[in-house]
């Protein structure tokens, strides 16, 4: 729990310092150049979207992830976070399964799904973009694979649409904990 806790303090912090960041852009993108519609466009966000948005460049400790965490913790699962010896960095492991859960955003990693929708604009920019990150999971799946650990996705529309479904998809993977 002291992991999740300074995770927590650090995720506030990151979000107080895109504050800070997009209140200054302003004044410094007016001095430089007149090319202001990036920060334009994040200080027209609310402040709840605007931290959304740094969640999902960081790309850690997103909503679903912290969901997904609370329920296997409340079924009594042990997991370490993010173990950074591990291919992927993957967002929970469970070791005593040799199992590794990445948690997904559908938009970043391609899901096959409305949230997972390439962008028509722009649209070899994000097709070579999307698909370099499509190879990199592939690959690190594999790899995690090559060390004898199961790696589990979990979509980010899945756990908004049914949490629970996904739980019991898991629990396929992980033998029920006596308590
Ligand atoms: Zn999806």
């Amino acid at each position: 729990m002291v992991a999740e806790f300074s995770r927590e303090a650090k995720s506030t912090l990151c979000v107080r310092l895109a504050i800070v960041w997009s209140s200054l852009s302003p004044t410094r993108v007016k001095h430089t150049s007149s090319l202001t519609s990036g920060a334009d466009m994040v200080d027209a966000v609310t402040p709840e979207k605007r931290s959304w948005i740094m969640r999902q460049i960081k790309g850690k400790d997103t909503r679903p992830e912290r969901a997904l965490r609370k329920l296997l913790h409340a079924e009594g699962y042990r997991f370490r976070l993010h173990r950074n010896d591990l291919p992927g960095k993957p967002d929970i492991v469970l070791p005593k399964y040799k199992v590794v859960i990445f948690v997904h955003g559908c938009f970043w990693h391609g899901h096959e799904c409305q949230r997972g929708r390439r962008p028509k604009t722009n649209e070899d920019y994000w097709n070579r973009k999307l698909d370099r990150n499509a190879e990199r999971d592939r690959m690190t799946q594999e790899a995690c694979k090559n060390m004898g650990w199961k790696p589990i996705v979990v979509w980010e529309c899945e756990m908004k649409r049914n949490s629970l479904a996904v739980l019991d998809r898991l629990r396929a993977d992980l033998p029920r904990v006596e308590n």
